[in-house]
């Protein structure tokens, strides 16, 4: 009934909507608030944008404390205090202490602006097409990022062939005793296995919208051994597990690689600005002055708090230690639920705090999701067939709101559980009656 205005003038396409159907008005930290004034725990975090939660008080301080001196808020690509100050503290933050050499670019605002950059520059630097990436992998919506995403509802809207793009099984895709990484290796050896010589790997270490698929540290390592060996540029796409999501701030650090290209965006401003960025190794910059643009590279207002951020919670390992903190809680949790639950096909997996319920019974994951949703549980599905309960809440949620979300998880999958077997005893009697 309140949602009649989107129904009647936005389109069909809208997505998250449907999950929610209610009007959300104020966000605190991880509470969402809608316009009855009914709270909800946020376990969706604006699918991982929101990782030191809503309206960050120390970062909203430094927005305001800026807007009020009359900051640059718009710059293009031009020189700004803001940018400067950012790009300072990444020296000081990101790259000194791991003692790292990556030049930065800002592209446009969106996660898939910084994967199209990535592409192209992969592909002018070895003066070839074809990018491999895996299966179940996500990396926007754009007509390159598209090209490399592999999930069908995606790829059937773009309406035009998605070409020069070869997908690889990911880690585990073929079941635990198959190593996918020999299987790429003999494709790239075999001059007749009809794989052209990719101009670089794109990889997640943990797929997010993918359902939540971890790749093991060493078959990390194994891939970077085989594109160091055929002359492949590794590119990371630490989007949406980046910022600290797995533990560190960037997600492939306890795998010791240094990808070629990396990609950020959705966490990177901390505050929910849109603000994206490429980090490559400086000996690929053969970019031409203004060759890639974009009107909105220059959002200073996500550099403000971007800088703040890293900052604060990245300038020593105490917040990477309370993350660590989290994940153990969060897992225990769900371990102890997958164990009271024996044979109904429930499994987890995950790394730092993504972390994702399988359960195996078809379109369970999306009615635990609402069953959450009407106990005041903000939390998304995700995988191919939405089969896998993604749980997103920001690195600094609060203890209680933790465990309240995670109570709230238990009992969502106690009803559903009982729900399906009611109906199935329902079928078994009708089937026997029948
Ligand atoms: C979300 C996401 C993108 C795309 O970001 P947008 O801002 O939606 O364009 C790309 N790669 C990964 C891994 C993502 O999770």
């Amino acid at each position: 009934m309140k949602l009649k205005i989107f129904d009647r003038m936005e389109s069909e396409v809208r997505g998250y909507i449907r999950s929610f159907p209610v009007i959300f008005s104020q966000a605190r930290g991880s509470l969402l608030i809608d316009d009855t004034n009914k709270e909800y725990v946020d376990f969706f975090s604006g699918a991982g944008t929101l990782n030191y939660g809503h309206n960050n008080p120390a970062l909203k301080e430094r927005l305001i404390e800026y807007l009020n001196t009359d900051g640059i808020v718009h710059g293009l690509d031009m020189a700004t205090e803001a940018k400067k100050y950012f790009l300072e503290t990444v020296e000081r933050v990101l790259l000194k202490p791991r003692n790292w050499r990556y030049t930065l670019q800002f592209t446009g605002p969106t996660g898939t602006n910084a994967v199209e950059a990535a592409l192209k520059l992969a592909r002018q630097v070895k003066g070839r097409q074809n990018i491999v990436s895996f299966t179940h992998g996500f990396h926007g919506v754009s007509g390159g990022s598209l090209a490399v995403t592999a999930n069908a509802k995606f790829r059937n809207a773009a309406g035009v062939a998605l070409a020069n793009t070869t997908f690889m099984p990911f880690d585990g895709y073929l079941g635990p005793d198959v190593d996918t990484i020999s299987y790429f290796e003999r494709m790239l050896e075999d001059p007749s296995s009809g794989l052209d010589h990719p101009a670089a790997v794109i990889v997640e270490t943990v797929q997010g919208e993918g359902g939540v698929n971890v790749a093991t540290w060493r078959w990390l390592r194994e891939l970077e051994r085989l594109c160091r060996k055929h002359d492949m540029l590794l590119i990371v796409d630490d989007i949406q597990v980046g910022c600290g999501r797995t533990g560190s701030f960037f997600s492939f650090e306890n795998a010791g690689i240094q990808p070629d290209i990396i990609t950020l965006s959705k966490s990177l401003s901390g505050f929910g600005l849109p603000m994206s960025l490429v980090m490559f190794k400086p000996e690929l910059d053969i970019w031409k002055p203004g060759a890639h643009s974009g009107t909105f590279r220059g959002n200073n207002l996500a550099f403000v708090t971007a800088a703040h951020a890293l900052e604060r919670y990245w300038s020593d390992d105490i917040f990477a230690g309370e993350v660590a903190r989290k994940e153990r809680i969060v897992r225990d949790w769900l371990e102890n639920l997958v164990h009271s639950y024996p044979g109904t096909g429930l499994s987890v997996r995950g790394r730092g705090l993504i972390q994702g319920l399988v359960m195996n019974q078809e379109g369970m994951a999306g009615r635990v999701s609402q069953e959450a949703f009407l106990q005041g549980l903000v939390i998304e599905t995700s995988g191919a067939n939405d089969e896998v309960l993604k749980l997103l809440p920001a690195l600094t949620i609060e203890d209680t709101y933790l465990l309240q979300g995670l109570e709230v998880i238990e009992r969502s999958v106690a009803q559903v559980l009982s729900e399906s077997r009611h109906s199935a005893s329902v079928v078994r009697l009708g089937r026997k009656a029948g």
